[in-house]
């Protein structure tokens, strides 16, 4: 059965490593917002000039740039057979853009998943948050270190930190999500969407109950 899914929660919470395991177990794209306008600001494109000033500072960019980058996206034909939503929408402006382009294509949300966590820990993992700048493998240098210092485990290249997951932005990140995210679970509950799931548990563990409430059997994966 096709799957078409939105992974919901505040930064940090782990929702964009949960989304890349469950859209690679079922060969799904994995569509990532916050990655896509980093690869914008990489090319240095118009969009990536305007999304750098919001996303240094912590805030959303704009609804309509964001919503014509999915709307782009989910009109490519890998998404036929389902597709993960990670980081958007965020904002109710944005989930009623999203409905509308879903009406336009035909097409509908059959699970959000809701990823939470306590709000300490959260400044805390984005803190040790790391990624190799080469292959994109993602570190925690508290939770889940490189075996040699700042080097990746994987293609033995130099790990970076996000510019905007200093303690200052980030902090301000979590009163974006907050503000203007936070509504969404209401939105969603009220579509009867919504599954709640327990961030403050092993990656593994995580990934187990989402293919499972999924209906897939993680074993034979
Ligand atoms: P993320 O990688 O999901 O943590 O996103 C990093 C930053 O990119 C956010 O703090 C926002 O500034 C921006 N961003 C990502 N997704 C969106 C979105 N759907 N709407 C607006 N801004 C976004």
């Amino acid at each position: 059965m096709k799957k078409r899914m939105i992974f919901l929660g505040p930064p940090g919470s782990g929702k964009g490593t949960q989304a890349g395991k469950v859209a690679e177990s079922l060969e799904i794209p994995h569509i990532d917002t916050g990655s896509m306008l980093r690869e914008e600001i990489v090319a240095g494109t118009e969009e990536g000039k305007i999304a750098e000033q919001y996303i240094n500072q912590g805030q959303l960019a704009p609804a309509s740039l964001v919503i014509q980058i999915i709307k782009n996206r989910l009109s490519r034909p890998d998404t036929q057979n389902g597709f993960i939503l990670d980081g958007f929408p965020r904002s109710l402006e944005q989930a009623e853009g999203l409905d509308k382009i879903l009406k336009e294509i035909n097409e509908q949300i059959d699970f959000v998943f809701n990823i939470d966590l306590n709000e300490r820990i959260l400044i805390d993992r984005m803190a040790y948050r790391r990624s190799c700048q080469s292959c994109g493998q993602k570190y925690n240098l508290k939770f889940n270190p490189p075996r040699v210092d700042n080097t990746c485990n994987i293609c033995e290249n130099e790990l970076t930190q996000r510019a905007d997951d200093n303690e200052e932005t980030a902090t301000k990140r979590i009163l974006t999500y907050k503000k203007e995210t936070e509504p969404l679970i209401k939105y969603y509950t009220d579509k009867g969407l919504i599954i709640n799931i327990d961030g403050d548990r092993e990656i593994y563990n995580i990934f187990n109950e989402i293919m499972e409430i999924l209906g897939l059997k993680t074993s034979s994966l």
